[in-house]
């Protein structure tokens, strides 16, 4: 059964995060949103310090459910979404420049071997802060992964990357900023489709690995969403992830895939702490107005205001309640890819509605620049693109209820 109460260590983090998103997020949004590109280097050393070694952000993998059963469930993947939802209520684009092994470290703990984990998320315990980044989408291709043209050729003892990746969040700081890694999707074998694809870490400044450039964006202006070029990027056999076995067969790519398990769950958290602040900050705005809402009256008696505001909110709230089951599912090794992709596709769109819903209950303020409710729907959106847009999420779950496979219905 699902514990709907929070333990006491989880509710701590979610206090703790609270209060860094209040002190140290909300009084810096508006100014690394108009700054894009430049980096709130201050932030970034205190929350180095603050996550280091702590599963903040995502650098989860599927407990074995039988070490589970002997050892009881972990939270890793729930507090993550927790922490996460509590980093966007205060700034969601600042959240994604936080240094962490991010959707990098996440996609080495579902396909990596104890090995690759131990070589590649240990740095991410000490030192200076670091970053590591996924590159998946190309300039043709995005939802449809199994068309990537990026290739990896083994030369000896290495294999050599050719390929451009755009969009890769954090990329610019994993690559070149830090001594983090980008792990790459490509295909050893074209005519193989998604058989021959498989993931490679790639180290920061590794030779034939460079930053084309960095996109000017709608919002999460404030993390860095870069091109890569690989031109003749030579990098040691053993960083492909998966084991020899593995890396040779079609499990590599379920490996791949099995990133976004872990992933959407993540994502969808981001979503619903934006949510959540445009709601808070509406909620209080007409509480001043003399307008509160007012809970627990029958419908017939709320105002249109009332109704559309806890609309919203219950939205919101069922949104959660599968966020934290997809979370839960994997603290328990359980197959969550259902239950991953329902929540991010419902997340998405929640709090696409929920951010537009506060700026049209503030009227003119809230479209103006006095309130950061503008910037939370422009940082709303996001969640409905990557790590799958909604058309695909839904796509997803319609499959695995109907029984489809991917040729069956795409
Ligand atoms: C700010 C930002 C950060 C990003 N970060 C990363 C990152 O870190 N790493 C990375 O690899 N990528 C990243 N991306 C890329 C993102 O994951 C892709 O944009 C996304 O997967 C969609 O792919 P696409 O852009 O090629 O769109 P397309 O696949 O061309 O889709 C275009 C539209 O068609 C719809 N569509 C496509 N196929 C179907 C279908 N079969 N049925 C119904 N509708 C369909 C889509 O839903 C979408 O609305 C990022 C993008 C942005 C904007």
């Amino acid at each position: 059964m699902i514990d709907f109460e929070l333990s006491q260590k989880v509710q701590a983090q979610k206090d703790l995060i609270r209060s860094l998103a209040e002190g140290a997020m909300r009084p810096i949004s508006r100014e690394f949103d108009e700054r894009e590109h430049e980096k709130p280097w201050d932030f970034l050393k205190m929350m180095w310090d603050v996550s280091r070694g702590q599963s903040m952000t995502g650098e989860n993998s599927r407990e074995d459910p039988e070490a589970a059963k002997k050892s009881g469930p972990r939270e890793n993947t729930l507090t993550a979404a927790i922490t996460i939802e509590e980093l966007s209520w205060g700034d969601a684009g600042l959240y994604l420049t936080i240094p962490n092994p991010g959707l990098g470290g996440a996609a080495v703990s579902a396909a990596g071997t104890p090995e690759q984990k131990k070589r590649f998320l240990t740095p991410f315990e000490s030192g200076e802060p670091k970053w590591a980044a996924m590159a998946i989408t190309e300039p043709h291709c995005g939802s449809d992964s199994a068309a990537l043209q990026t290739t990896a050729v083994r030369d000896g003892d290495d294999w050599v990357l050719n390929g451009t990746k755009i969009f890769c969040t954090s990329g610019q700081m994993a690559a070149e900023k830090s001594d983090g890694f980008v792990v790459v999707w490509a295909t050893v074998d074209k005519e193989a489709g998604r058989a021959g694809i498989k993931s490679f870490v790639v180290p920061a400044h590794t030779d034939g690995m460079s930053v084309i450039k960095v996109e000017n964006k709608l919002g999460i202006r404030a993390s860095d969403t870069a091109m890569l070029v690989f031109e003749d990027c030579h990098i040691p056999a053993d960083n492909v992830l998966g084991s020899a076995e593995v890396a040779k067969s079609t499990e590599g790519f379920k490996g791949a895939m099995a990133t976004f398990d872990a992933t959407r769950p993540l994502v969808a958290a981001s979503a619903l702490g934006i949510g959540q602040a445009s709601l808070d900050l509406a909620r209080e705005e007409l509480e001043k107005r003399g307008r509160p809402i007012r809970y627990g009256i029958s419908d017939a008696s709320l105002t249109a205001m009332e109704s559309d505001f806890i609309d919203a909110e219950s939205d919101l709230h069922a949104a959660r309640l599968l966020t934290w089951r997809a979370a839960w599912m994997m603290d328990r090794g359980q197959r969550n890819n259902l239950e991953a992709s329902m929540a991010k596709a419902k997340a998405g769109l929640a709090v696409t509605l929920a951010t537009q819903k506060a700026i049209e209950l503030m009227g003119p303020l809230g479209y103006s620049r006095k309130m950061l409710l503008e910037k939370w729907m422009r940082d709303a959106k996001i969640n409905d693109i990557f790590e799958g847009t909604q058309q695909i999420n839904m796509l997803i779950v319609a499959r695995r209820i109907l029984g489809y496979s991917s040729k069956e219905l795409s």
